[in-house]
């Protein structure tokens, strides 16, 4: 293969070596044109999404203003004004999530990543939306697993399973985290018995800001992004995010990364015990 001819243009069948180049310039000049409609949808999609918390933040200081007399409607409105404000914040936090982890190469410097650490971390960050509903997290599996790859991007993904599987789980639910090895690489499922996931959807929670039935979920103050981000920590480490989901019975995410095997984890360390 020559460099800068992608792979099935270099396999074509019979074309002489001239058209397989004038097929690659296309091709080339087609992927940035569709990269540059990505970027612009994006950009179009995150003024959008970010308009919306700013106006209903402006709206409901408007109507404070005016129910200055009246005590409990101010507590009402202050109490939405929360919820939105909290919601732009964690969007324009997503936001930049996203934006750094496309812009950093994640296995420029892989390190082994520790994945007790990385699910203890992420378990934690989302203890308290857990507690107010009570929401049990258990974590099981494999102790002492490490990942090849980057850490923080490991944890950016890991905790925003964490965090969908707490926000769509019914109260008084569980929700257990677990590790497998297998050949090399490991599997990270986050199960929950929530809400579930309609099959018809199940193509597109991965696309940045698509959410299912937005209206049913505002309550969760969810922008959209956290599967985005998952896929793309995926995608870059070599590995995948795969779902199962019952609707009213709940869902189970597998995040598959390549295994690191550290000085905890390598086969003769088993043996030895
Ligand atoms: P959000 O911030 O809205 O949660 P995500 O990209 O993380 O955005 O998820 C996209 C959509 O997929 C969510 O809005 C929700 O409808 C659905 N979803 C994600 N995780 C779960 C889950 N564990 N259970 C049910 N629905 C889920």
């Amino acid at each position: 293969t020559r460099p800068g001819v992608p792979a099935r243009f270099v396999s074509a069948r019979v074309a002489p070596l001239g058209s397989r180049l004038v097929l690659a310039l296309v091709e080339d000049r087609t992927r940035e044109r569709r990269v540059e409609e990505v970027r612009r949808d994006f950009v179009a999609n995150v003024s959008h999404e970010l308009k919306t918390p700013v106006g209903a933040i402006r709206l409901l200081a408007d109507a404070m203003e005016d129910a200055a007399d009246d005590p409990d409607a101010v507590k009402r409105f202050a109490a939405r004004m929360l919820t939105e404000s909290d919601r732009l914040g964690k969007l324009v936090q997503q936001i930049i999530q996203l934006s750094r982890l496309q812009a950093d190469d994640p296995l420029d410097e892989p390190i082994a990543v520790d994945l007790d650490e990385v699910i203890a971390t992420a378990v934690d960050t989302s203890a308290m939306a857990a507690e107010d509903r009570r929401i049990h997290v258990l974590v099981g599996g494999v102790p002492g697993v490490q990942v090849y790859g980057n850490e923080k991007q490991v944890l950016a993904a890991v905790s925003n399973l964490v965090s969908n599987a707490v926000s769509y789980s019914e109260p008084d639910s569980t929700v257990v985290v677990t590790t497998r090895v297998d050949e090399g690489s490991v599997d990270i499922s986050v199960v929950d018995q929530g809400i579930g996931i309609p099959a018809e959807e199940l193509d597109r929670i991965f696309e940045r800001f698509y959410r299912v039935d937005p209206a049913r979920h505002r309550s969760t103050g969810g922008t959209g992004l956290g599967l985005s981000i998952v896929k793309h920590v995926a995608a870059t480490h070599g590995g995948e995010v795969r779902v199962w989901s019952a609707e009213g019975q709940g869902s189970t995410f597998t995040l598959t990364l390549p295994q690191h095997y550290g000085t905890d984890s390598t086969p003769d360390d088993d043996l030895s015990l």
